[in-house]
């Protein structure tokens, strides 16, 4: 892991201005460069998929706590509601980060995504790579993203692991397969930095600590980790949340200090 590394951390998806209160105070305090405020969630099943339009006033409420948001996106009109309810409450120095997640791999949408995006200068995009193994693809995504003008200056990518076939070696169990070196050998190639997800990789709160650890030998910039401060009761993802104070155990783990 890079010296100063970027980190987004927070609830699998915002549920309750309780909790979301909380996140915004513990992430704050630890000087958390982002903190997830996760309104649209895909899901393999129907279940609950995020607050959507309903929740954007957390976003607003985020930005008046002093902490910078990140979402998920799946459409360009996902993208200007979360400006439209972030920039105008920003601190100075403050950022918004929109992502494209693992399951949106239709380009026209990235396009336009990345095009609505580009137009303020406070906006972060993050890229994840597509959930099956083809570097191609996921150099793909970058040049789309990039080919509509957005800067890379602003833009970050992730890496999230890929989902396993049931023909491959994995005696942990972990919820999604990493290949190190391919992540490693795109931030070469693409020249952006690349943040590690341990949080969908791993899948299961050891698994998540395991992950985290691995990755802190290779040269990640960054990365993003789900925290809930009651995982048990988390409406998504609730094996793989850590509380806090795991979130604190990680980060000395992972040798990463926290930020003044
Ligand atoms: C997420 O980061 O919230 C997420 C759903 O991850 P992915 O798109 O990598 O599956
Ligand atoms: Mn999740």
């Amino acid at each position: 892991m890079v010296q100063r590394p970027i980190i987004i951390a927070g609830p699998c998806s915002a549920e309750t201005d309780e909790q979301m209160d909380i996140a915004f105070r513990e992430a704050g305090s630890r000087g958390v460069d982002f903190v997830r405020v996760n309104l649209w969630k895909p899901r393999d099943i129907p279940a609950f998929d995020g607050l959507k339009e309903k929740g954007l006033y957390l976003l607003t409420r985020a930005a008046q706590a002093g902490v910078n948001p990140g979402l998920e996106v799946m459409f360009p009109d996902h993208v200007s509601m979360a400006m439209d309810a972030v920039l105008p409450h920003l601190k100075p120095e403050g950022k918004l980060l929109v992502w494209i997640g693992a399951r949106n791999q239709n380009h026209f949408l990235q396009r336009e995504i990345a095009r609505v995006a580009s137009q303020d200068p406070r906006v972060m995009l993050m890229v994840k790579n597509q959930p099956w193994p083809n570097d191609k693809h996921w150099e793909g995504i970058i040049s789309h993203v990039l080919d509509v003008g957005f800067p890379k200056e602003r833009l970050l990518n992730c890496y999230r692991g890929i989902a396993p076939s049931p023909s491959d070696h994995n005696p942990e169990e972990f919820r999604n397969i990493v290949d190190f070196e391919s992540a490693m050998s795109m931030k070469q190639k693409t020249g952006v930095p690349m943040i590690f997800d341990p949080s969908h990789t791993g899948g299961s709160v050891p698994n998540v600590f395991r992950m985290g650890e691995m990755s802190a030998e290779y040269d990640f910039d960054g990365i993003i980790i789900e925290i809930h401060h009651d995982p048990e009761h988390a409406l998504t993802d609730s094996k793989q949340q850590l509380t806090w104070q795991q979130f604190d155990e990680l980060m000395e783990k992972m040798h990463i200090a926290p930020k003044q």
